[in-house]
């Protein structure tokens, strides 16, 4: 197949303008053509009333000579030979392997780890401390409705890990010359996610199809020989001279084995403070701390795409904004979620953390995004466990500031900036549930984050006119952005300290979102698979 890059055609092009478009460009006449099949399809809005999509497109060609017409075009970078995409095993596990590989965790990272696992047969044990999805959603909808938080099942924990109740972004930064992201999309599509996911630059999802789509990867895994236990958290990794012998789990039972991928996710203190007393090698790592803003869809749907707005190729826009201050930190957006809500995002007792998600839709009335500042390990002198100590010590802060019954602080965007007493809010009306007490932020962040967003909300005026109106809504405190803590492996995927114990994903440092934590889960499948054939 051929690959032709940078494909720009305007926004409302007709059915007929990419054949054409590629029967001129390669001056092939349109038998030759046999199928036109998207890689990727994205846009640029840079010129919001004259928007342009952008094509990446894989060619099936017929009666030519393939290489003739590379030979022709190898002057042009956008005309290449197509890569091969397809994803390929690295082994196979014998029908006589004794020792099943234990994945604690199934978040992406670990779900991804146990369907590649089990699908090259090496049977995993995926054990998960929250409950399966469906009874984990009642949980979470219950502590969002009444207050009443259950502490191991809820939006950090159980089946589907964080991402479950999120906007299901599905892009990352990651490097990835294998196209290991493509094989997560895949397996996603497979399970019941929209096809576009596969081709559209920006894909999402949304939360109601994550739900489904994470039992049916279940299914499949169970299917082909692992086994899932929920409601079964580790307490402890067993470790003899350096190398892990296995894991005993709440209640005593111990299980044996000498592969453990640790796909945690960044909430999970109690089981990063107990690897710290074992002695695993832990260091702080950089996270950031802030607030979601709200602001009306309308104003960024204008503000990004003007007379383009409501095109339903482009749907609701989103925005990434960065500001780096005088003090030398930087101010940036992070997990924007165009139409969707501000959710209660805490898993401990008495704390109040926020987040935000949307449907597949993404048509409720309010943009939400967190507005945050980066902490590095030298604000909490480089003690890996202190990091965590600073995110619990603000969660606690925000509830006393909600009033204790975790509805969450919250401010409009003039009264935050001029520091004046918290007024009702205006024409945006704040989304987190249980609810919003209206409170001074000024006192929810270090000094150094309030000075840090004050000075950045004007900044992001000036690129969304109307980002620091005065009605805009703050909601406080975002402290989950990333793990305070990475745990560090070497290049075969294993502790550098501890053999057999495979960090993984998010909480591990490795991963920060949903594709790159599925990614990070497939590479670790592969190195616990290629490490088991070695050790039979
Ligand atoms: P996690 O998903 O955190 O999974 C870890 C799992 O391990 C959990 O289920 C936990 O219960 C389990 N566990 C922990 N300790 C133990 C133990 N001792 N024993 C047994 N089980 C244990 N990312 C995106 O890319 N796009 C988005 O739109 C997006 N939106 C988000 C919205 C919300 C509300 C949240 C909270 C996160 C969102 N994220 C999003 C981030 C994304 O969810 C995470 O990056 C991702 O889930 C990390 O995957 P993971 O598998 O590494 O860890």
């Amino acid at each position: 197949m051929i690959r032709l890059n940078e494909v720009k055609l305007p926004l409302d092009h007709d059915d007929d303008a990419l054949r054409n478009f590629v029967l001129n460009k390669l001056s092939i006449t349109t038998e030759q053509l046999v199928d036109i099949h998207i890689f990727k399809r994205g846009y640029d809005a840079r010129k919001r009333n004259k928007i342009t999509l952008i094509y990446t497109l894989d060619l099936t060609l017929d009666n030519i000579d393939e290489d003739q017409v590379l030979t022709r075009f190898e002057d042009d970078q956008l005309v290449r030979q197509s890569p091969d995409t397809t994803y390929k095993y690295v082994a196979q596990a014998p029908a006589d392997l004794q020792e099943r590989p234990i994945i604690i965790g199934i978040g992406p990272c670990g779900l991804f780890a146990g369907l590649i696992l089990a699908q090259m047969g090496f049977n995993p044990i995926i054990l998960e401390r929250g409950k399966s999805v469906h009874e984990r959603a009642k949980d979470t909808f219950r502590f969002w409705r009444k207050g009443e938080l259950n502490t191991e099942s809820n939006v950090q924990f159980g089946e589907g890990g964080a991402g479950t109740f999120s906007d299901g972004k599905l892009y990352s930064q990651v490097k990835d010359p294998n196209f290991l992201g493509l094989k997560v999309k895949q397996e996603f599509v497979i399970a019941g996610a929209p096809a576009e996911i596969i081709y559209v630059s920006k894909p999402h999802i949304g939360t109601f199809k994550l739900v489904t789509m994470v039992e049916r990867m279940r299914r499949k895994i169970i299917e082909l020989g692992g086994d899932i236990r929920f409601e079964t958290r580790v307490e402890e990794i067993n470790i003899v001279d350096n190398q892990v012998t296995g894991v005993t789990l709440r209640g005593g039972e111990i299980i044996d084995s000498k592969h453990v991928t640790l796909a945690i996710g960044h909430s999970a203190r109690d089981t990063i403070q107990m690897l710290h007393d074992k002695g695993v090698y832990l260091e702080a790592q950089s996270f950031s701390v802030g607030f979601r803003i709200e602001h009306k869809q309308q104003l960024i749907d204008q503000a990004r795409f003007g007379s383009n707005a409501g095109h339903p190729l482009l749907g609701a826009a989103d925005y990434k904004l960065v500001h780096h201050c005088k003090s030398g930190r930087s101010v940036y957006s992070f997990c924007m979620c165009p139409g969707g809500v501000v959710v209660a995002a805490t898993s401990e007792a008495e704390a109040v953390v926020t987040n935000g998600m949307s449907q597949y839709s993404r048509s409720e009335r309010n943009a939400n995004s967190a507005i945050v500042v980066g902490v590095s390990p030298s604000d909490f002198d480089n003690d890996p466990l202190q990091g965590i100590a600073l995110q619990r010590k603000l969660e606690r802060n925000a509830y006393i500031l909600g009033g204790s019954t975790y509805q969450a602080p919250a401010q409009r965007v003039g009264d935050f900036l001029k520091g004046t007493e918290s007024k009702p809010y205006g024409e945006v009306v704040p989304s987190y549930k249980p609810g919003v007490t209206m409170a001074d932020l000024s006192t929810s962040l270090p000094d150094f984050a309030i000075e840090a967003i004050r000075e950045a909300l004007p900044a992001f005026n000036k690129k969304i006119p109307g980002f620091a109106h005065d009605d805009a809504m703050l909601t406080g405190v975002e402290t989950r952005t990333s793990s305070p803590v990475q745990i560090k492996r070497n290049a075969d995927y294993q502790s550098i300290n501890t053999k057999g114990l495979y960090p993984a994903g998010e909480g591990a440092g490795y991963a920060g979102g949903i594709l790159s934590a599925g990614i990070d889960g497939i590479k670790i499948a592969e190195a616990v698979a290629l490490d088991m054939l070695k050790s039979q």
